[in-house]
């Protein structure tokens, strides 16, 4: 008989799906808690924590984790599966692109992904984090984090993974990353300078999978249709939901992106559409003086995939305002 979970005071039984909420942070007039949602399964096996909403207003991700929570039924899982499908949840209630809202010292606003594994006795946002970490990340075998592009960009579906030079480990992530039936993988190996979830993640042996599907706070169905039967194949695929995966192709890896910037202030107006696979030299677009002349071509530095791109036309000289990925 599989064992209850007990998480701060709540226990789940073996079967039982729970929504309980962990505390995180003490603020002025309230305490900050983690929506949080527990599959315990019938059967023994890992526990996959599904995470969203690091960045609060990358809203598929957060569409796709509710719905696993609505979906799934605890006695089809070999495990257990933790659902937190807002990470960032004051990001999330001020509808604030990026960061964490709560100022980390004198450092501003800073991204949430980026300080992990926060620290006991840190600022407000090094403190939460450290809650998650302790709590959640650090008991998980395996990890699903949730983004899309921000309220600031369109971007083209794909899948990021992090290598770091161990055979099994790396395995483990491309086996992941196919799973998840998305056609391009950003696969970016970690080096000692890396830092963040995915460095503290690749530390304890977990491995993790980014699914980046969504842009411009737009939520569409057949983004969170991709997203969901994304996590749902990598779910059955690692043997904690039953049920037989479906055998997806390899997809495309991506060594690198290459950031193109506007050399001018004015209005960006994209001809080529983002996930269009493009040619060194093609016009991407241009800049638009505000006298209504074109006073830049923008054209493609390498051969590649317009992954990403700026969704606000509104260009300073120096925006990065497309980005194209490199395939290896
Ligand atoms: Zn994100």
């Amino acid at each position: 008989m599989r064992n209850i979970i007990n998480i701060e005071s709540f226990k789940v039984y073996s079967g039982a799906k729970k929504g309980v909420k962990i505390p995180v942070l003490d603020r002025p007039a309230h305490t900050l808690e983690l929506p949080l949602t527990i599959i315990n399964g019938s059967n023994d096996g890992p526990t996959v924590l599904i995470t969203a909403g690091t960045h609060g207003t990358e809203y598929v991700g957060i569409a796709v984790a509710l719905r696993v929570i609505r979906e799934i039924d605890p006695s089809k899982v070999s495990g257990a599966v933790f659902v937190a499908p807002i990470i960032n949840i004051l990001g999330y209630e001020l509808r604030e692109k990026d960061t964490f809202p709560i100022e980390d010292d004198y450092n501003g606003k800073q991204n949430m992904g980026a300080l992990y594994p926060g620290d006991p006795e840190g600022s407000p946002h090094r403190l939460t984090l450290h809650h998650i970490f302790s709590k959640l990340v650090s008991k998980s075998q395996y990890l699903i984090d949730l983004h899309g592009g921000d309220l600031y960009e369109y971007l083209h579906p794909c899948t990021m993974i992090y290598p770091t030079g161990k055979k099994e480990f790396d395995d483990t992530l491309k086996k992941m990353a196919k799973a998840s039936g998305i056609e391009y993988c950003i696969s970016q190996p970690l080096n000692k300078n890396s830092k963040g979830l995915t460095a503290e993640c690749a530390k304890l042996g977990i491995p993790l999978l980014v699914i980046e599907v969504g842009s411009a706070g737009i939520v569409k169905e057949d983004l969170i249709e991709l997203s969901y039967n994304a996590v749902i194949n990598v779910l059955k695929t690692i043997g904690v939901l039953s049920g037989r995966p479906k055998t997806q192709p390899e997809p495309k890896y991506i060594k690198g992106i290459t950031v193109v910037r506007s050399t001018k202030g004015g209005f960006f107006h994209q001809t080529v559409e983002t996930g269009s696979l493009i040619s060194k030299g093609e016009k991407l677009g241009e800049i638009i003086g505000l006298d209504g002349q074109v006073i830049e071509e923008i054209h493609a530095p390498i051969n590649g995939l317009l992954i990403q791109s700026s969704c606000n036309p509104s260009t300073n000289s120096g925006d990065g305002i497309i980005r194209i990925a490199e395939f290896y």
